[in-house]
């Protein structure tokens, strides 16, 4: 990123159409078949892009309500003047894909299901699967908010015919910086969409003619050259790891031995092991007057270790990112780091009320 590049530079675009072919390569799609379109911004860009492209206004979305994720997909779409028909989710649990087959038949209008594959809001993982083969089942297209997941959790494009578009950023499971977001669609649907998204700039439409008129690595307007050139590094690192799979079980251990840590200190996480996925838990915050996030958070940034000073749950909680270049060894400092933050705050954790335990035991005798 201290390197300068031109946008115009032949040797910047030969690096750009390079990233983009081998992001074609992680989502296992064909060249005939899908492209990778980037848009410059954060994934809230992308999503928009693909909401006004590939439904039509006066089009219908069937939105399941997983998360803060989900209601930022369907504002988006209703913004763009598209209608949207909200599936409600319970809070904690996955998309039902019979209800999701049960509000397509009640509603013939809905042309695309939009689903958050992994809903940061809670921490839950969909099964993206499922919910397409409903989608496919009932003859509509889908689009797929994959922001949380792409680049760590699978999702084979080829295999999915009924997907018209999945939306990821530079900034996440990728583990490159932010600035960057991408959707790969289907360009045949690419083709039948031209002229829908009522805008300049969030037309994927217009953007595919662009790279069949200039070429891959070709961008219509000035695009974050250090941010590509930062992802180029990034997909080195990626490759090196081992790609996806490997990627996954590293964010999974993460998860574990926060799940470990968390025990240890008596802390709850919000969800069930079960529905929990690998890239974001959510914690109840201990039970105690002292809690307070910002401090709390402010005493964890002084030991080196950053989580969010926010949370999306109703209850209070705090929210802990399993991915990122760490390993499971950060994951227990930053449990460490945690319980030091806990004794400054004078909350009790497990640990301690054990070990208070276990003396009184000891006395006892
Ligand atoms: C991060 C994220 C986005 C995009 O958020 P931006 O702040 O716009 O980059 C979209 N969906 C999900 C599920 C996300 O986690």
């Amino acid at each position: 990123m201290a390197r300068d590049f031109a946008p115009w530079d032949r040797t910047f675009r030969a690096l750009y159409a390079d990233v983009l072919e081998r992001l074609r390569i992680v989502a296992g799609c064909r060249a005939d078949e899908h492209v990778v379109l980037p848009l410059q911004g954060c994934g809230t860009f992308a999503v928009e892009a693909a909401l006004r492209t590939f439904i039509p206004r006066g089009g219908t979305a069937l939105i399941p309500m997983t998360g803060v994720y989900a209601d930022r997909m369907a504002r988006l779409a209703s913004e763009a003047g598209r209608n949207v028909v909200r599936l409600a989710v319970p809070a904690g649990a996955r998309i039902c894909p019979a209800a999701v087959a049960r509000a397509l038949e009640t509603h013939p209008e809905v042309s695309h299901v939009c689903f958050v594959y992994s809903e940061t809001g809670t921490g839950i993982v969909h099964d993206a699967h499922a919910v397409c083969a409903s989608a496919r089942a009932a003859g509509r297209r889908v689009i797929v908010d994959a922001v949380a997941a792409f680049g760590a959790l699978p999702l084979d494009l080829a295999g999915h015919a009924e997907i018209d578009a999945m939306m990821f950023t530079a900034n996440k499971c990728l583990e490159a910086v932010a600035g960057l977001s991408f959707t790969i669609a289907r360009i045949d649907r690419l083709d039948e969409c031209s002229g829908n998204a009522e805008s300049w700039a969030f037309d994927l439409a217009d953007l595919r003619k662009h790279v069949v008129r200039a070429g891959l690595g070709h961008s219509r307007f000035t695009p974050p050259t250090q941010v590509i050139a930062a992802l180029s590094a990034a997909l080195d690192l990626y490759d090196k790891e081992g790609g996806r799979a490997v990627r996954l079980s590293r964010y999974n251990a993460n998860l574990e031995a926060l799940y470990e840590g968390l025990e240890s200190l008596g802390l709850r996480p919000w969800l069930d092991r079960k529905l929990q996925g690998p890239v974001v838990v959510n914690i109840h915050a201990p039970a105690s007057a002292n809690w307070n996030l910002s401090r709390f958070v402010d005493l964890l940034r002084e030991q080196q270790v950053a989580i969010s000073d926010f949370y999306h749950t109703v209850e209070p909680g705090f929210r802990v990112g399993c991915i990122g270049a760490i390993s499971p060894a950060c994951i227990r400092r930053a449990t460490k780091a945690m319980a030091n933050a806990l004794v400054r705050m004078e909350i009790p954790t497990a640990s301690r009320q054990g070990r208070s335990a276990e003396l009184l035991d000891a006395h006892a005798k």
